[in-house]
């Protein structure tokens, strides 16, 4: 039986991505091939990749606005490097709300000056810091959207000029925002878009070719940009994968349609989180708690041996926190349905009865 599948990623996909998947790794449309053994410059896949493009555009509503779309290889890790690459001339401006963002200014300090505006890492990275300025002279703003592992989120953006580069990874195609303020967006595929193995890299175009130093060719983007995403062999099953789940997320109803089936879940959980006195919420404000991922913590840890017993004897799986934070983290992703989330809810309200 399919478990109710709250991992952080990778993680749950539509089942019918998994369906149509293994039926084309047999037999691609009826091609008498393989999806994974076809070449990456047939007409299949050409035409696979630009619909994975396209519909990536679409989704964010970006085209026909300067943006391409680009899937990658080296997950939203690579993305890191190649961002500061590829846009980082003298200095650069990031948020920092977590571990992925760390790494990320990290990574930025190999190419220039890099100004930590704010950062929550002396509350363990449990709020999104509000009063910081970006100044205006910097290269771009970086940060991330959703922060996976500690369950927070940024729900505005900060008032700019400078071009805002965003990692996200972890809550792409979740929500409406305004896609057209940003100047390079990416995410690895893992959570709400499909199979690890690649990452979606969407550029606004006039961003590139301000830096003087030369990019070697497998990180820069307009080399990418000029072979539509196919400078050398694209993971041709993650795209296939990705492209997919963006034909589902389109019968859905699109990112707005999930927005709202994603603030049920969420209400749902947190409600029980703040109701329920054998649990407690990570996040310190709860307008910065993430929908994609709740993080939660017993109050009684002798009840521990308990609950983890009834939540994987109801036939959840991956609740369990990141070594970090500890606790429990639910990842609840675009696929992941409402019942799932309502069998979690039982689980804690009977972990309350019996304990
Ligand atoms: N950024 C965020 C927000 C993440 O959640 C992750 C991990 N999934 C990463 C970056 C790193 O991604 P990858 O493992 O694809 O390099």
């Amino acid at each position: 039986m399919k478990k109710h599948n709250f991992s952080p990623g990778p993680c749950i996909l539509p089942q019918q991505v998994f369906e149509k998947t293994s039926k084309a790794v047999l037999d691609y449309n009826g091609i008498g091939l393989s999806v994974m053994e076809i070449s990456h410059r047939s007409k299949e896949f050409i035409e696979i990749m630009e619909n994975a493009r396209t519909l990536a555009l679409e989704h964010l509503g970006l085209e026909n606005k300067g943006y391409k779309a680009l899937f990658l290889q080296g997950g939203a890790s690579m993305q890191f490097l190649m961002a500061s690459y590829n846009l980082l001339e003298k200095k650069a401006a990031y948020l920092n709300t977590g571990t992925w963002s760390s790494k990320a200014v990290k990574e930025a300090k190999l190419f220039g000056e890099v100004i930590e505006v704010a950062s929550s890492k002396d509350a363990n990275f449990n709020y999104i810091p509000k009063d910081y300025t970006i100044p205006p002279d910097v290269d771009y703003f970086h940060c991330t959207s959703n922060n996976t592992i500690f369950g927070t989120q940024l729900k505005t953006l900060p008032q700019t000029d400078v071009p805002v580069v965003c990692d996200m990874s972890s809550d792409i195609f979740s929500r409406n925002l305004d896609f057209s303020k940003f100047g390079l967006i990416y995410a690895g595929a893992q959570k709400n878009m499909g199979p690890s193995g690649t990452t979606l890299v969407v550029i606004k175009e006039d961003i590139l070719g301000k830096v003087s130093r030369s990019i070697p060719s497998m990180l820069d983007y307009k080399v990418h940009l000029d072979k539509d995403s196919m400078f050398n062999t694209p993971p041709v099953l993650a795209v296939y994968v990705s492209m997919l789940t963006l034909e589902w997320l389109k019968e859905k109803g699109g990112i707005s349609a999930m927005e709202k089936i994603n603030e049920a879940k969420a209400g749902l959980l947190y409600t029980e989180i703040d109701r329920n006195p054998l649990f407690k919420g990570f996040v310190a404000q709860k307008g910065d708690r993430s929908p994609m991922n709740a993080t939660f913590n017993l109050t009684d840890e002798s009840v521990k041996e308990k609950f983890d017993t009834m939540w994987k004897e109801a036939g959840i799986n991956g609740l369990n926190g990141h070594r970090s934070v500890g606790g429990y983290r639910a990842s609840m992703y675009n696929a992941l349905p409402l019942e799932s989330v309502q069998v979690l809810v039982d689980v804690m309200q009977e972990a309350e009865r019996t304990a």
